[in-house]
């Protein structure tokens, strides 16, 4: 669908506040991606949020007015009252989800690993959330588990995949259920001389076991479709896919794939004020 009268072309943008990143994306009118961007959510949320927007625009030579509608979304978003909406990130995620997975022959099953939770979440053919499981009790199974075990193992984060393909012997297990016991327990590993990577395969091994539990809760359908920051690491989603015996598709840009979706709803939401259909999405 097109929109008529757009003299000046209009956009619109989802800002998905994490505990840990703040990510923007902006759609035009047809609904195609135009940009997006990244950055730490560090204390101030909203005052970095608001940052992340403005550089999005910037980059993108878009000014604020072109913005016609933005929903929030994440686990920040009430914060941000300048949106027009907000909605869940596990709504937002299925929307941006359904929308890739277009181009993988459909998409049923995802799973998200965040900066500190994880989710399986189920979707219907339209990109409504049929289902979803959560843990966002335990930081083990998470983002925040790889920035702790990469700091221990004084490895930038964007090294772990490559070290998960680099060891000798087979992954080590780590056994610790809690981040910090784990923490000692790579620390006992590196000092009694074993190689970093058996260490970090191991490390994703453990989390691709908690992974693999939360997606069968919620049922797998299909490829597996993984997407949030830790989805940039290929060590992880080879473990994943190994536990699961199943194909992953991973989008080019995983960590902003909710955001994504945020902004095709702020689209359907507005052309549904225009009365030009689409909005009718429950929030999960
Ligand atoms: P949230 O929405 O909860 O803030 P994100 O989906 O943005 O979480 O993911 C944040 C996590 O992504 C970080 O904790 C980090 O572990 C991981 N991450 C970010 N960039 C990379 C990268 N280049 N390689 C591997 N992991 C990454």
């Amino acid at each position: 669908m097109t929109m008529k009268n757009a003299s000046t072309p209009l956009f619109f943008a989802g800002i998905d506040i994490g505990s840990t990143a703040i990510k923007v994306a902006l759609v035009n009118e047809e609904g195609a991606l135009v940009g997006e961007h990244t950055t730490d959510s560090g204390s101030l949320f909203h005052k970095n949020a608001q940052a992340a927007l403005q550089t999005l625009l910037d980059n993108n030579g878009v000014e604020r007015a072109q913005v016609r509608y933005l929903i929030a979304t994440g686990y920040g978003r009430k914060l941000f009252k300048e949106a027009d909406d907000s909605i869940s990130e596990i709504t937002a995620n299925g929307i941006g989800a359904h929308e890739v997975g277009k181009r993988h022959g459909g998409i049923r099953t995802i799973i998200n690993i965040g900066g500190q939770d994880s989710k399986a979440i189920e979707i219907d053919d339209t990109g409504n959330v049929v289902n979803f499981a959560m843990n966002d009790k335990c930081a083990a199974g998470t983002g925040r588990f790889l920035d702790v075990a990469a700091r221990n193992l004084e490895i930038d984060l964007e090294e772990l995949g490559d070290y998960h393909f680099m060891g000798t012997g087979a992954p080590l297990s780590i056994n610790s259920t809690c981040t910090v016991f784990a923490e000692s327990e790579i620390i006992g590993l590196l000092a009694s001389g074993h190689g970093k990577g058996e260490i970090v395969a191991g490390i994703h091994y453990s989390i691709a076991k908690r992974t693999a539990r939360l997606a069968r809760r919620v049922g797998i359908d299909g490829k597996i479709y993984m997407d949030g920051g830790p989805a940039l690491n290929k060590g992880l989603v080879a473990a994943i896919a190994d536990e699961l015996e199943r194909e992953i598709v991973v989008p080019d840009a995983p960590q902003t794939t909710t955001a994504f979706g945020a902004a095709l709803l702020a689209r359907s939401e507005w052309l549904a004020d225009q009365g030009q259909g689409g909005g009718d999405r429950v929030d999960a």
